[in-house]
């Protein structure tokens, strides 16, 4: 996590084009992994290897820049997050009542509210609809949108889904356990299990 800071530094335009060059990388490794046929072990290795170099960036990045740097550059679910995101019905919206005062600036950790942001009123495509920027503006000028519904509603509506899409997920997550009967490959078949190990 990154370490409360009073101002969170702007990260290097460079970073979209790591986050997706770590994206690529990701999806191509577990490819060829997967052709060569790597055993559970040299999988969970690397894998481990990748969680430690993110552990690394939080560290020595992150906490330094006060910005999730681990989120917006280097965590692939966080750029596949943050493009979906585009498509999403929820906006995070600056009113033109907005005095250019900064002080949301302070509160976004993600890399998406900074000067020339606010300026065109609109949070960068790293905004993550965290929210913590929202309380922050005392005269509401950024707020959750939704069509047809006010701020807070919209804004209410969101936390709700949020939430019960991680506890239905969590659910399904759950249910999806592998049996522990000791069955391989073929009895799996057998039976329509899908999580092969
Ligand atoms: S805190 Fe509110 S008024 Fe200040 S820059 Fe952000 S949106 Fe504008
Ligand atoms: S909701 Fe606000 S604080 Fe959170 S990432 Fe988006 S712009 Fe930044």
């Amino acid at each position: 996590m990154a370490q409360r800071r009073f101002r969170p530094s702007p990260l290097p335009e460079w970073r979209r084009s790591v986050s997706i060059a770590v994206l690529l990388g990701v999806a191509a490794t577990a490819l060829l992994l997967r052709f060569f046929g790597a055993s559970a072990v040299i999988a969970a290795s690397v894998a481990g290897l990748f969680g430690v170099c993110g552990i690394g960036l939080m560290v020595f990045w992150s906490r330094k820049a006060g910005v999730m740097t681990h989120c917006v550059t280097y965590c692939p679910i966080g750029v596949l997050a943050t493009a979906f995101g585009r498509v999403s019905p929820f906006r995070i919206s600056i009113a033109p009542s907005c005095t250019d005062c900064g002080a949301c600036t302070l509160a976004c950790r993600y890399d998406a509210l900074g000067k020339a942001d606010v300026l065109r009123r609109q949070p960068g495509a790293s905004c993550t609809l965290c929210g913590d920027c929202v309380g922050r503006c005392k005269g509401s000028s950024i707020e959750y949108r939704f069509a047809g519904l006010k701020p807070d509603a919209a804004r209410g509506l969101f936390i709700t889904l949020v939430v019960s899409l991680h506890a239905a997920f969590l659910g399904v997550a759950r249910l999806s356990e592998p049996c522990s009967a000791g069955c391989d490959r073929e009895d799996n078949k057998r039976c329509g299990a899908t999580n092969f190990r």
